[in-house]
């Protein structure tokens, strides 16, 4: 789609670049074969046919036939709905305009740029508007509609405000340099074509330099500023001859003749008209002919050169004449006759009345006026006062008409202005609304970037947030497995504590608690056990020494923890078994009236009597002391069992004794 854009861009450039000269041929400015196709398809070959017709026509300066083509092949092109058909029937009408502008049809011109118009309207395409906006002006102004053409010219200006076209902005600028220069407003004029000279030459494009300068000049030549315009129209002189239109090297030649006939510098004048009449015969442009060999002419009527002044007069009106140019000859007519006055006054006043006739003919009032002005003093020279009276009624006449015709132009050329101001106006609002919508562009950018850099901003938040959740997170899973860490080893050095706790209260080899636990337990719970029931049983091996020195010191050890095993499972948890030295075990019963206790004694003295280990018998004493026997102290009390222990291995062993008193003598 944007490659089919860039074809059809490229094809209203190509048919742009030509403007001021017909497209050769319709297929070479359309490389597309499909687009060929299609145009033999829709009957338009005939149509292309035409057209080349008329362009070869036109390059012979065959305006009237060219024309007649060009509007054959617009009527088989207004057929087609296709973009590129009606951009080229747009193209043909503007053809037709500028043959008829060549043909100085004035009415048809406007009147198929007009056409064009609405064409580039209908396909809206803005450069070819905008560009044939600014030819319609021109040739409004052509017919005086100074208003219109103005609407025209600011419209064109306008629309290339906002295209991207600085080549046909600047020929608009030229347009509506020229339209404010017709209506007086030199400054604007100045500025608009000062715009277009500096655009023409930043791009360096000779031949229109050479156009801006030549209207610079005609602008300060109307502000009467010569040095001014003298310079513009030698920056015009000297360009390069061969890059610029020959005729507007020859109007900066001409008009620089005649700024020198006003400053009397008559010679240099004469020099200068004299080469743009080489350039003119050249071109075979014999109105400009007749033109400035006028100046030349008056160049010598200034210097009193009588015959030649004369010479040249007549050579200006030949040429006039073979145009058949009214208005030249009279303008010839009029400086002539001045000069035969006092020469051949018959011959001036024929000359005259001449001049009279085709003014009249023209409605050339201003002419008119001077005409009958130097007649009605010519006849009063030669006495014909009738004549002479009647010259000066008709002057009179005419002087209150030319009055009223000049309010009326004047009154034109007021509303003109003040219209002028009013489309300036609205174009500098314009302006400054584009300046307002690009600010306001620029605005909603910024507000856009501003939303923008929220969203970063917020999103960096959420990511800050996310990863201070994630770290907060990561965090806790740290300090949960520190924690665990150090809880699993507050758990192992708790359990390591317990273990050191065990070990350092237990005998290793029977698993019994040791003699300095019962003495701690003892010491601490001193008072409460002596208050309290409380009984000891003293128990010791019989003849262990024989078990160790008979089965060994292994077997010895087994069955100490065999023993401490029967102990153990005799008593309950409230007890506390201790081994108290190599084969004694003491075993505390807190709660425990002596007469559990020695049964509790007895039990474990049976079990331990069918106790065999490798056939082997053995046996165990036992001494039992309880609280109720108001022992003195806890070490007196275990001292009262090891006497009663003693008493049950003096009476021969595997016996449970109780303390009494007299143990204790
Ligand atoms: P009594 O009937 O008079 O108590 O005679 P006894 O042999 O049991 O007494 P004695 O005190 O003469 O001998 C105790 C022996 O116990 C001496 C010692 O080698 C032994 N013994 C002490 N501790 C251990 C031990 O941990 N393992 C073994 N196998 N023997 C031990
Ligand atoms: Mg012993
Ligand atoms: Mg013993």
């Amino acid at each position: 789609m944007r490659n089919l854009i860039f074809v059809f861009i490229l094809f209203c450039a190509q048919i742009n670049a030509s403007t001021h000269l017909p497209i050769k041929n319709i297929s070479q400015s359309t490389p597309d074969h499909k687009t060929q196709r299609t145009l033999r398809v829709q009957n338009l070959s005939q149509g292309d046919s035409f057209y080349q017709d008329a362009v070869q026509h036109y390059e012979k300066k065959e305006f009237s036939a060219a024309i007649v083509l060009f509007k054959k092949a617009a009527s088989l092109y207004t057929l087609s709905k296709d973009k590129k058909h009606l951009n080229q029937l747009g193209k043909i009408y503007t053809d037709i305009a500028q043959s008829y502008k060549r043909l100085k049809k004035r009415d048809e011109t406007v009147e198929y740029y007009q056409k064009a118009l609405s064409v580039f309207k209908l396909i809206d395409n803005k450069r070819n508007i905008a560009r044939t906006y600014n030819t319609l002006a021109e040739a409004q102004r052509y017919i005086d509609k100074y208003e219109i053409a103005l609407e025209s010219s600011m419209k064109s200006l306008k629309l290339h405000n906002v295209i991207d076209d600085p080549e046909g902005k600047a020929k608009a600028q030229i347009g509506a340099a020229i339209i404010y220069r017709h209506i007086g407003r030199y400054e604007a004029s100045l500025e608009q074509a000062y715009r277009a000279y500096r655009y023409f030459k930043s791009v360096n494009n000779t031949a229109r330099i050479a156009k801006a300068a030549n209207e610079m000049g005609l602008i300060y030549t109307k502000l009467k500023q010569f040095d001014q315009a003298n310079f513009f129209y030698n920056q015009t002189i000297n360009l390069p001859i061969e890059d610029i239109d020959t005729n507007t090297l020859a109007t900066a030649l001409r008009e620089t003749a005649v700024i020198e006939l006003t400053n009397k510098h008559y010679q240099s004048a004469r020099e200068l008209a004299q080469q743009a009449l080489e350039v003119y015969s050249k071109t075979q442009e014999f109105d400009k002919q007749s033109v400035v060999t006028r100046i030349i002419a008056n160049s010598y009527r200034k210097e009193k050169n009588i015959e030649q002044a004369i010479f040249y007069y007549q050579k200006s009106l030949a040429l006039a004449q073979a145009i058949d140019s009214d208005i030249y000859r009279i303008k010839t007519l009029i400086p002539l006759s001045d000069i035969l006055i006092k020469i051949d006054i018959n011959q001036a006043i024929s000359q005259l009345e001449t001049a009279l006739a085709l003014s009249k003919k023209t409605n050339d009032k201003k002419h008119q006026l001077y005409i009958v002005s130097t007649l009605k003093k010519a006849h009063k020279k030669q006495a014909h006062f009738a004549k002479a009276l009647s010259y000066a009624e008709q002057y009179i006449k005419l002087k209150a008409q030319i009055i009223k015709q000049q309010d009326k132009n004047q009154l034109k050329l007021v509303k003109a202005n003040l219209y002028s101001q009013k489309l300036e106006m609205e174009l500098i609002q314009l302006k400054e609304k584009a300046k307002s919508d690009k600010l306001a562009l620029a605005k909603k950018k910024n507000e856009v970037e501003i939303a923008q850099k929220e969203k970063t901003i917020s999103e960096l938040k959420l990511a800050k947030n996310k990863y201070t959740t994630l770290f907060l997170s990561l965090f806790l899973i740290v300090s949960l497995i520190s924690v665990l860490v150090i809880y699993r080893s507050f758990i192992a050095s708790k359990k390591l504590n317990k273990e050191l706790d065990y070990l350092a209260t237990r005998d290793p080899l029977t698993d019994c608690f040791n003699r300095r636990y019962l003495f701690d337990y003892l010491n601490k719970n001193n008072n409460l056990a002596l208050k309290k029931l409380c009984c000891i049983i003293m128990l010791d091996i019989d003849h262990f020494k024989v078990i160790n020195d008979t089965y060994g010191h292994s077997v010895g050890d087994q069955v100490l923890r065999d023993i401490a095993k029967i102990v153990k499972n005799s008593l309950t948890e409230h007890h506390i078994a201790t081994r108290f030295g190599g084969e004694e075990f003491c075993l505390l019963l807190p709660d425990t009236s002596v007469d559990s206790a020695l049964a509790i004694a007895e039990k474990i003295r049976i079990k331990v009597e069918k106790y065999r280990i490798n056939d082997i018998k053995v046996t165990c004493s036992f001494g039992v002391s309880t609280t109720d026997d108001n022992a003195k102290s806890s070490s007196g009390l275990i001292d009262r069992a090891d006497l009663a222990l003693f008493k049950s291995k003096s009476l021969g062993r595997n016996t449970v004794s109780q303390w009494s008193a007299d143990l204790d003598s």
